[in-house]
């Protein structure tokens, strides 16, 4: 049991981040102080948004120079607070080099933050954003499992250097969360394990891969058709809800798989053609697996992710999010429709 004092500051890694900024705004909405941590507190461009946000909040927003590759970079933004969120982490699926930027990042990284949390005398808590990529690697892992549902108890054991390589990031970066927890007894971890997050952003500018997924299903790329894939996907606000509770909720313990629902990418665009198909060129069709693999490299997408993820269906289960964080999961439809209004607001598809 931990109870946090909401007078005290609380530290956000990443706070430029897409997630991150929900989670920002519950907080400053709470009345509290938060410790900012991000890699260029100079960039005004960057985080005057956040800044807009503390003016119009009962709480308070200070910003601290911090990197993830750097050794005791957090040390001050760490300073006196209870509760560290840990955001920072890399999301990308097109890297060169998957070592140096997502696994040094991700690992490393947590390796920093947590190793400033040992320094500091007053943390009680750390919730680090991992993701289901660290529950499960490919989806046909899932056939391995019992009743074909994937819980908490489940670890991704097919993700490798070479093999989805950013799920790999994920559940390296959370193995050594548990691992450097376990070595002390100053502050407990909870462990919040989105899907794919999608749902309007706080930032004028989103960064995350969320963004960019939405943006090809929207901007033609994908109009002779998308792959028979199926993905759990959450809203971006119920998501930072999930963090808050697990920050905020004194008995929360342990992994919680946040997610709303599994869909395949034809049934995401299903649910904005109705608003939006007029805006946008969504695809109508899904295409045969073996035309998916012939054709996957030229879409950027390995073979043996073709094999192992195309066809299968995408089944996790969410019920302790439920009943132990209260979470009450928004509905995709509106998520969806809320996140395509935003992007073509902000001239996400102007090229369709
Ligand atoms: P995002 O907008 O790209 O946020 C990533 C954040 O990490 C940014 O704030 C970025 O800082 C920071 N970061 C990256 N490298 C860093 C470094 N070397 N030092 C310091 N900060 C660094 O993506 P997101 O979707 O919000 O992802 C946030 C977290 O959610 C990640 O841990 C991700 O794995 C997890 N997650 C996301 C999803 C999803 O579908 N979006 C699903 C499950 C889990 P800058 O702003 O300076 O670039």
């Amino acid at each position: 049991m931990v109870e946090i004092d909401k007078s005290k500051p609380v530290m956000v890694t990443g706070a430029t981040g897409y997630v991150a900024g929900w989670i920002v705004k519950k907080l400053l909405d709470e009345g509290l102080t938060v410790h900012a941590a991000v890699r260029n507190p100079n960039n005004e461009e960057k985080i005057k948004y956040l800044k807009l946000l503390a003016a119009s909040s009962k709480g308070q927003i200070k910003f601290f120079k911090a990197d993830l590759l750097e050794k005791s970079s957090y040390d001050d933004a760490v300073k006196n607070c209870e509760l560290v969120f840990h955001t920072a982490s890399p999301f990308s699926n097109r890297v060169k080099d998957p070592q140096k930027e997502l696994i040094d990042p991700a690992l490393e990284g947590t390796r920093n933050v947590l190793d400033s949390v040992n320094k500091s005398e007053t943390v009680k808590r750390v919730v680090l954003t991992s993701s289901v990529a660290a529950i499960m690697g490919d989806t046909k892992d899932l056939l391995d499992i019992p009743n074909r549902i994937a819980t908490e108890e489940n670890w991704n054991i097919s993700s490798s250097l070479t093999h989805q390589p950013y799920s790999y990031s994920k559940t390296l970066a959370e193995k050594e969360a548990w691992n450097i927890n376990e070595k002390q007894n100053k502050w407990d971890l909870v462990v919040i394990n989105p899907t794919l997050v999608l749902g309007p952003g706080i930032s004028p500018a989103i960064t995350s891969e969320s963004y960019k997924l939405m943006q090809q299903l929207g901007d033609g790329s994908m109009k002779m058709g998308v792959p028979d894939f199926q993905i759990g996907v959450v809203d971006v606000r119920d998501v930072a809800e999930a963090h808050y509770k697990a920050g905020f909720t004194p008995e929360a313990k342990g992994r919680h798989i946040v997610n709303a629902e599994s869909k395949t990418f034809l049934q995401i665009a299903d649910l904005v053609r109705k608003n939006y198909g007029d805006k946008v060129i969504l695809p109508t069709k899904t295409l045969p697996k073996w035309v998916v693999w012939l054709a996957a490299p030229t879409a950027g997408l390995k073979r043996k992710f073709v094999t192992k993820n195309v066809g299968y269906p995408w089944t996790v289960d969410n019920r302790k999010s439920i009943e132990k964080l209260g979470i009450e999961y928004r509905p995709l439809e509106v998520t969806v429709n809320d996140f395509f209004e935003q992007m073509i607001d902000n001239g996400a598809f102007e090229k369709a």
